[in-house]
C-alpha cells in the first residue's frame, strides 16, 4: 500500500442532511447542493446516498456536473444548475432535463429561444455581486417570467458564515423585497442561512458544505478520514535538516517519518512545519516543506514506530487542518487528492 487511504462515511452525509432538514419547517425543502464532485466526494455516489434519506433537489455549478446524479437516480430528481444557461449547454439542457438558474436577460434570451416551454429558474442578485440578475434588470422582466412560472427564484448569502454581519438582514430585506408577494417558490439559505434561523429558509435551502462535515455547522458529524503510510522512519541529530529548503533543523535528536501524500495530493504547501500528523491521541508535527508526494513528520513521541499516520481524523478536522493552512474546509475537501485508495463506508 503505497498512498494514502482516504475513508468517506456516506452514513455522517446522511445524518447530517438530516439534521439540516429537521432545523427547517415542515413544508420547507431541504435540497441538497452536489457541485464540484460533491465537495470532493463523488457527486453520483453523494446522489444515491442522500435519494433514499428524501432528497429530491440538486444543485450543481456547471450542466456538465449533472449527469453524474442523472446517471445514479434517473428522471426522479430535480437538478439546478447555478451558471444557468450558457451558451452551448442548450443540449445538455434539453438532454438531461436540467433547470438553469437563469442570471441575466442574455440568458433568459438564449433560454426562452433555444428552449421555448423548458423549465427555467432565476437567480437574483441581493448585494454580493457574484451571479444574478440586479434589481432593475430584474423589474424590466419580472411580469414576463412571472407569467412563464418559474420553478424557483434564488438567491445567495455574502456572509452567512458570520450570523451578526449585518450583510445578512440587508440581503435579507433585499430578496423579500425583489420577490414578496409574487408567488414563485423561493431559496436564499446554503448552510450558513440555515443556521440564521427560519426568516432564512423561505421554501428550499441549499446546503452543500454541512452535509460534508464542515463549518460553519459546528455539529456536523465528521465524513472523512484520512491516513497515510510511512515510507521510512530515520533519526537525525541535533542540527541536521529536514526537507527543501531546510526549512526545518532539528534543535535536538529526533525521529523523522517520511509519510506517502503532498502537495500532488491536495495537501497544500502551506502547511509545511505548520501543522500535525496524528497516530491515535497523539500529534506528531510536520517538520520541512511538503513536497509533491512527501511530507517530514516529527515521530520522536511515539512508543513505537508507526506504519501510519493520520492527517484528517477525529483528531483533525477539515477546518483545523484548513486553518493550519490559511485557508477554509471547502479547500481542503476540494483539493483531495486523486491518488488517494479511497472507501466508501456506511456506519
Ligand atoms: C456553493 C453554494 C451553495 C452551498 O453552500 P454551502 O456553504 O456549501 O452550504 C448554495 N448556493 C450557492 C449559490 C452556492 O454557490
Amino acid at each position: 500500500m503505497s498512498t494514502g487511504n482516504l475513508t468517506i462515511n456516506l452514513k455522517g452525509i446522511t445524518n447530517n442532511w438530516s439534521t439540516l432538514d429537521r432545523m427547517s419547517a415542515e413544508n420547507v425543502e431541504t435540497a441538497a447542493v452536489v457541485k464540484a464532485d460533491g465537495y470532493g466526494l463523488d457527486s453520483g455516489r453523494v446522489a444515491r446516498t442522500l435519494y433514499p434519506a428524501g432528497v429530491r433537489h440538486f444543485f450543481v455549478a456547471a450542466a456538465e456536473e449533472a449527469s453524474a446524479i442523472r446517471r445514479e437516480l434517473g428522471d426522479n430528481v430535480t437538478i439546478y444548475v447555478f451558471s444557468g444557461h450558457m451558451r452551448g449547454d442548450t443540449d445538455m439542457i434539453h438532454d438531461l432535463h436540467l433547470v438553469p438558474l437563469l442570471n441575466s436577460f442574455d440568458q433568459l434570451t438564449r433560454h426562452l429561444e433555444a428552449l421555448p416551454g423548458h423549465a427555467f429558474g432565476v437567480q437574483l442578485d441581493t448585494g454580493m455581486n457574484r451571479l444574478g440578475m440586479e434589481a432593475s434588470e430584474w423589474e424590466a422582466v419580472r411580469d414576463l417570467v412571472v407569467g412563464l412560472n418559474p420553478s424557483l427564484v434564488m438567491s445567495h448569502l455574502a456572509c452567512a458564515d458570520e450570523p451578526d454581519h449585518p450583510m445578512n438582514r440587508q440581503q435579507l430585506a433585499q430578496f423579500c423585497a425583489m420577490t414578496d408577494g409574487l408567488g414563485l417558490k423561493r431559496s436564499l439559505a446554503a448552510t450558513g442561512g440555515i443556521l440564521l434561523g427560519p426568516e432564512y429558509h423561505f421554501d428550499m435551502t441549499r446546503p452543500g458544505i454541512g452535509l460534508y462535515g464542515g463549518a460553519p455547522y459546528a455539529h456536523a458529524e465528521s465524513v472523512v478520514h484520512l491516513s497515510l503510510p510511512v515510507i521510512q522512519i530515520r533519526d537525525v541529530a541535533e542540527g541536521e535538516t529536514v526537507g527543501y529548503g531546510n526549512s526545518w533543523s532539528a534543535s535536538a535528536p529526533a525521529r523523522i517519518a517520511t509519510v506517502a501524500a503532498g502537495y500532488a495530493d491536495g495537501l497544500l504547501r502551506a502547511l509545511s512545519n505548520n501543522a500535525s500528523l496524528w497516530h491515535e491521541g497523539q500529534a506528531c508535527p510536520i517538520v520541512g516543506r511538503v513536497s509533491m508526494d512527501m511530507i517530514g513528520v516529527d515521530v520522536t513521541a511515539l512508543p513505537q514506530l508507526p506504519e501510519t499516520l493520520d492527517i484528517l481524523c477525529p483528531y483533525q478536522s477539515v477546518d483545523e487542518l484548513a486553518d493550519k493552512a490559511g485557508t477554509i474546509g471547502y479547500e481542503i475537501l476540494t483539493s483531495l487528492g486523486a491518488r488517494y485508495a479511497r472507501r466508501y463506508v456506511n456506519q
